[in-house]
């Protein structure tokens, strides 16, 4: 009899222990996540949950019905502090809480941690970082404080430009400073860049680029023992941003912790496999924690580490399928999407070592495309407020087919239609 340890209650982790089930594992596993709450989606956190618009039952996984009806012991709110392996294989993990968990495999979906700032001041009052569902019950009820006025954002990326979102519909005023030369600069191009840019403008969100933070200021503490207020970000010019609350969204680093205590190799997360096996050719990895090789066909090659729901979903399918011993390497089109005011933004395929794009329709009406070439040849796609054309563009990328530059530019033919199949055309 087998038992599975699954370190990290996420969306890889549930995933992970749902697929042995189907494909018909019906030994012992444990799934084991620090976090008090029940196994939750992160997307609708910077999203939903801070518009108000949801309840905790909206964004629970799975029930505990579930975990109990499929046979899989669900441990919440303690943490695997020490993990080791005997030489046959099987090992031992103790918890924070006193737990010793014995298993014979092992997956690692241990995520990310919020990537934290590291300037005097952080520790005011009114700092809020947005990673997890505690930071998000916090932060929620926190901007609608009737004394928040000022919100500074600290870092242009999805979560900082979802939350900067929420904080201008919420009436706030608010500034988002980035210390890139454009916002979302790690993932999209130029073009894209530029009209997120304008559209947080045009919505009355102050945008500084290039920001370089040297502290954060705040208000004496009103009772001792207390930290005082945060009152705004300093700017290395010596400008202060006001500021009566702060959300800091500077990305995240991978958790390796317990893959450093197995001796596994790191290189920017956990190194994997392409079915998802670490250096020990015993543990898996899944999701944000891991770095595999790109799974994506039209990509460059590489090792990649991507950080999407869409990612943890897959790749803990190919992992629990090389838990039992029946790997397969992973292949797949990435897609992510941000919700930020009423513009939605979803993209396919990865953009990395483009060498053209064509913008698809007017940046301004809120509704286009950029799309991504290498060598003629359609890579991915950036498509604002255009879900059609997005499904179009995946689809295509899924088939390996592409969509000639000047058919994608040509607004007055449906996306689809110009979809080609470059082997058909070589032939
Ligand atoms: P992110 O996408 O890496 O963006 C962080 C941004 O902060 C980058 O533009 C970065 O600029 C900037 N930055 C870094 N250090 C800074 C500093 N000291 N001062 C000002 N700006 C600084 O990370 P994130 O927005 O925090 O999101 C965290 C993770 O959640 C990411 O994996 C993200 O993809 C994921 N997420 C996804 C979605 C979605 O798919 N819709 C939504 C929310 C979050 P440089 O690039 O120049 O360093």
């Amino acid at each position: 009899m087998d038992t599975t340890l699954i370190v990290g209650a996420c969306q890889a982790g549930v995933q992970l222990a749902s697929v042995m089930r189907d494909l018909g594992d019906t030994d012992s596993i444990i799934l084991i996540g620090e976090e008090a709450h029940r196994p939750y989606q992160r997307p609708p956190l910077s999203k939903g949950w801070l518009k108000s618009e949801l309840t905790p039952d909206d964004v629970i996984l799975r029930s505990r019905e579930w975990f109990a009806g499929r046979g899989i012991e669900l441990i919440s709110g303690d943490r695997v502090v020490t993990v080791h392996r005997d030489p046959d294989g099987s090992g031992t993990a103790t918890t924070l809480g006193g737990r010793v968990i014995r298993f014979t495999r092992l997956a690692l979906t241990t995520g990310a941690s919020v990537r934290r700032l590291t300037v005097a001041g952080t520790d005011y009052r009114g700092v809020h970082y947005l990673r997890d569902a505690d930071d998000a019950l916090t932060l929620e009820p926190a901007l609608r404080e009737p004394d928040v006025d000022h919100v500074v954002v600290i870092g242009g990326g999805f979560i900082g430009l979802e939350t900067a979102a929420v904080a201008r519909q919420l009436g706030k005023s608010v500034t988002v400073l980035e210390a890139g030369p454009r916002l979302v600069g790690r993932v999209v191009a130029e073009e894209t860049s530029a009209f997120y840019l304008a559209a947080h403008r045009r919505r009355g969100t102050e945008v500084v680029l290039d920001a370089r933070i040297t502290r954060i200021v705040g208000d004496d503490a009103s009772a001792a023992g207390q930290k005082g207020s945060v009152t705004g970000v300093e700017l290395a010019d010596g400008r202060i941003v006001p500021a009566d609350l702060v959300v800091v969204g500077i990305g995240v680093v991978p958790r390796v912790e317990l893959a450093d205590q197995l001796g596994l190799e790191i290189d920017n997360g956990i190194v994997v496999d392409a079915t998802c096996r670490a250096s020990d050719g015993r543990t898996v990895a899944a999701g944000d924690c891991a770095s595999m090789p790109n799974p994506y066909p039209l990509g460059l090659g590489g090792r990649v580490r991507l950080e999407s729901v869409n990612n943890a979903l897959e790749q803990a399918k190919i992992a629990a399928a090389t838990l039992l011993g029946r790997p397969e390497p992973y292949v797949s089109v990435p897609w992510f999407w941000s919700d930020q005011a009423d513009l939605k933004l979803q993209i396919a395929g990865l953009s990395t070592g483009y060498d053209e794009v064509v913008v698809r329709g007017e940046p301004d009406s809120e509704k286009f495309g950029v799309l991504y070439y290498r060598d003629g040849r359609l890579i991915a796609a950036d498509m604002v407020n255009r879900p059609a054309e997005f499904m179009a563009v995946r689809h295509a990328l899924m088939k390996g087919h592409t969509i000639p530059p000047d058919a994608a530019a040509d607004v007055d033919v449906p996306l689809k239609q110009s979809v080609i199949d470059p082997a058909a055309l070589a032939a």
